[in-house]
């Protein structure tokens, strides 16, 4: 994918007989050695160092301007995938103070309580049972769980 500002750049020549400036677009003439000039019509030599230099250095900057743009595109690009992911990923659960009722845990559901069961900078993690649920695949089937957790 080819992406330049030169496309849009519009240059200044100045007229080597009038003085006066013809503007174009670089990309028309950085293959160019001569155009016409919009004021008097001579030649205007787009081949002496300056000129070749003028055009070859917009034209050039044009395309690190393109490249950085592209770049800004794509970094936003991640930042809104991550921004996106980041809204995906759960905020972490409070701790209940009590185990809450089995029943009131469905399968897999995790909750944390702070009943002091765990040593310190643990806490209990209960995982819902799944005994009572049937499930689509051939999964081991496994009742409430209990786990001490790293906590703050
Ligand atoms: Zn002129």
């Amino acid at each position: 994918m080819k992406f330049s500002t030169a496309d849009l750049t519009i240059l200044r020549i100045r007229c080597q007989k009038c003085g006066q400036h013809s503007e174009k677009l670089v990309i028309l003439l950085v293959r160019k050695d001569a155009m016409p000039c919009s004021n008097c019509g001579s030649r205007i030599n787009l081949a002496t160092p300056t000129n070749k230099l003028l055009i070859s250095e917009t034209a050039a900057s044009c395309a690190r301007v393109g490249e950085a743009l592209m770049k800004a595109t794509k970094l936003l690009a991640v930042i809104a995938f991550s921004a996106s992911v980041a809204y995906a990923v759960p905020v972490r659960a409070q701790a209940l103070k009590k185990e809450p009722d089995p029943k009131q845990l469905s399968c897999g559901e995790k909750v944390l309580v702070e009943n002091n069961t765990c040593p310190a900078g643990q806490i209990l993690e209960v995982t819902g049972s799944c005994l009572d649920t049937r499930p689509a695949i051939d999964t081991v089937l496994r009742g409430i769980q209990y786990h001490c957790v790293k906590w703050k």
